[in-house]
């Protein structure tokens, strides 16, 4: 099942390409997504047939007249990998001597949810001068608590899948504060279910400048895997329901600049675009 949110946090469920409004058929309120969404997660078993059910007499636009709203708003918590994948730790190390950034040496990092984006909405840079990357990867949504969750279990503990950018101001400071900008985390285009993902380790993904495909990977090359991030990050923190995990980036990270459309899409996921502006205070530095 595909599950958005579209039109000021109304929740719908996509089949091919129209967006069905759920809104009569689950507990819902668009002032708190987050909270209604979290409701679906833990009654997912429940509702599911429900929701099913309802498809047949719920109102349904083309998702081309409808504007969608990130699918995980609010997230507690949004865990990042660094470098997961063989081919990007040499492209870092070549072009930044960041030998020591895999998992395994620096564990991973913290985003802020402050940052999360729409699928419909604008990456605003907020250095003009400063080199600002776009960064592909496959996040998941945890859908229970979790903590110490062994690989081999973890798959019972992700709700759905989504893709994600990790848009990264390149630089000495430290990760969280490149990394956590508003408008930072683009995510999209909607939740896909565990059970329609199947595998999420063996997922092709591409990424898109204007024109120009800068990445094209498959997380069968991930370092560490969905499920082997899962556990790192859970021997170290109890997640949450509703919170984020995303993956890493492969190899092909490079500059986004004013005017560009940065386009993802995600194999059994979907796909979408953003463009990108300067913030409107934007500095040199
Ligand atoms: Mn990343």
């Amino acid at each position: 099942m595909k599950i958005a949110m579209f039109n000021d946090f109304n929740p719908g469920i996509v089949r091919d390409d129209r967006i069905y409004d759920i809104v009569e058929s689950v507990p819902w309120n668009s002032e708190k997504p987050q909270e209604s969404l979290l409701h679906i997660i833990e009654n997912f078993d429940e509702l599911k047939p429900k929701i099913e059910e309802s498809l047949s007499y719920s109102k349904s636009y083309s998702l081309s007249e409808v504007r969608l709203d990130p699918p995980v708003p609010q997230p507690g918590k949004i865990v990042a990998a660094p470098v997961n994948y063989y081919l990007h730790q040499d492209e870092m190390n070549e072009q930044f001597n960041n030998a020591e950034y895999t998992i395994e040496n620096l564990g991973f990092f913290l985003k802020a949810p402050s940052s999360i984006i729409g699928p419909s909405d604008t990456i605003e840079l907020p250095f003009k001068n400063r080199r600002t990357d776009h960064e592909a990867e496959l996040a998941f949504v945890v859908g229970k608590k979790a903590k110490d969750v062994p690989a081999s279990e973890a798959s019972d503990y992700i709700f759905g899948y989504f893709a994600l950018m990790d848009i990264t101001v390149r630089g000495k400071e430290d990760r969280p504060w490149r990394k956590s900008f508003d408008t930072f985390t683009p995510i999209g285009p909607w939740i896909v279910t565990s059970d329609e993902i199947g595998n999420p380790n063996e997922l092709g993904f591409k990424l898109w400048v204007n024109e120009e495909l800068r990445q094209s990977a498959n997380t069968k090359d991930l370092i560490y895997d969905c499920y082997e991030f899962f556990e790192a990050a859970s021997k170290v923190m109890t997640l949450e329901p509703g919170d984020i995990v995303t993956t890493g980036t492969p190899e092909g990270v490079g500059p986004i600049t004013k005017d560009d459309q940065v386009r993802i899409q995600i194999d059994r996921v979907g796909e979408f675009s953003v463009s990108v502006d300067y913030k409107k205070e934007a500095i040199k530095a």
